[in-house]
């Protein structure tokens, strides 16, 4: 070793123990447990980003992605990173400076396209409903007409208020006006009844840690036809280069151009998650996420607990309870982490401290999951209120 090297700082030389995660039964807004095999998929050895086999998985991933997401769009593809990346990537490269982008804000995300649309340089335009209500058809007619935007923005699956937002119907509004259809659907996809192509929806994207049981990583989004003109004829480049969909689909189309290193661990995950839903099924899936619901709604009901969304917009992966007046949210929450391990998570936003949001996603949407989650609610409810 030279004389002149400098001397190491070992300040920060942590000796530290071998990781331990706690086994907690995630029902949450996300992530979700990811399903054993999706797991072991990812320790498998790791290939290069350019060998044919990881080629060919490629394929396979867009190929299930097309089936989940029940489409035909050529760009299907799963972004590198978690759904946000997913959400901004869809977002930079449909906004051009100076477009019109109409969002329907009736929750936190909602607030978050408001904030990425502006970003990318959109005069952005709300349309707002209070938190856990959905838009009716003719209100968003009445914003398409007022606003006449270049793009209306929609969150399918609002997490943070377990709001369904209808979409049958909407493209056709869409269309009449000249517009695109971004929709947002996170917390949908693989868990709540959704057709790209049938509904006429030009933009969508989603994340993997919910409803498709696989670790936050990789996040896909789907552009139709309508979408794919309006990136090519983009009159600006598109202001992301991470995210950049004219080169990123080089990768992911025929030419396999290089563009960034594909995180090949979280493309192993993502393949198994599909594969899982293509071997149960979507109706099969989407039923038995409503069966689970049902069965959770009706035992909060029985322990006297009160949804915030009206049934019928109700999500299945994503249930909003009322926080009744005499209880502490935080501790009933603390509670069941640390005598059940089961993590259910508080309101954001405008609901924060109000309500409580329970998820039963993919792998978890499972009858035993919901009978141990009222037990353990309900002896919080007992232990907390006694004290
Ligand atoms: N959109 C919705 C509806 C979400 O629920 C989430 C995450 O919870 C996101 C977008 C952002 O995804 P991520 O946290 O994976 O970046």
């Amino acid at each position: 070793m030279s004389d002149t090297q400098p001397k190491i700082n070992d300040t920060h030389r942590l000796q530290t123990e071998p990781l331990d995660p706690p086994p907690r039964l995630l029902l949450g807004p996300g992530p979700s447990n990811a399903h054993p095999r999706v797991l072991q998929a990812m320790a498998m050895p790791l290939i290069g980003h350019l060998d044919p086999r990881f080629i060919h998985l490629m394929n396979e991933i867009q190929e299930l992605l097309r089936y989940v997401w029940q489409t035909q769009n050529a760009l299907t593809i799963p972004i590198s990173g978690t759904g946000s990346a997913a959400m901004e990537a869809t977002l930079a490269n449909l906004v051009e400076p100076g477009d019109v982008v109409l969002v329907g804000v009736n929750g936190y995300f909602g607030e978050r396209l408001v904030d990425m649309a502006g970003r990318y340089g959109a005069q952005v335009r709300r349309l707002e409903k209070p938190w856990g209500e959905v838009f009716t058809l003719d209100e968003l007619r009445q914003g398409i007409e007022a606003h006449r935007p270049a793009i209306l923005a929609l969150v399918h699956a609002e997490t943070s208020t377990g709001a369904r937002q209808p979409l049958e119907g909407v493209a056709e509004l869409c269309r009449e006006n000249d517009c695109l259809l971004l929709v947002d659907t996170v917390t949908s996809l693989g868990g709540v009844p959704l057709f790209i192509d049938a509904w006429g929806i030009d933009a969508a994207y989603s994340g993997s840690q919910k409803c498709l049981s696989c670790p936050p990583g990789i996040a896909p989004l789907t552009f139709n036809e309508r979408a794919g003109e309006k990136l090519h004829h983009r009159k600006s480049k598109v202001a992301n280069w991470y995210l950049d969909l004219t080169l990123v689909s080089q990768y992911w189309g025929s030419e396999r151009t290089y563009h960034h290193t594909a995180p090949i661990a979280m493309n192993y995950a993502f393949r198994e998650a599909l594969r899982l839903v293509a071997e149960e099924g979507l109706e099969a899936r989407w039923q038995r996420h409503r069966e689970n619901a049902e069965l959770l709604w009706q035992g909060l009901e029985e322990l006297g607990l009160q949804c915030h969304v009206k049934k019928e917009f109700r999500l299945a992966s994503l249930t909003t309870v009322r926080i009744p007046e005499n209880v502490d949210g935080k501790k009933v929450t603390q509670f069941l982490l640390s005598e059940f391990n089961i993590e259910m998570a508080g309101g954001l936003g405008q609901l924060a401290g109000k309500v409580w949001r329970i998820g039963l996603m993919g792998y978890n949407s499972r009858k035993e999951n919901v009978a141990l989650l009222l037990h353990a609610l309900k002896e919080a409810l007992h232990h907390l209120q006694a004290q």
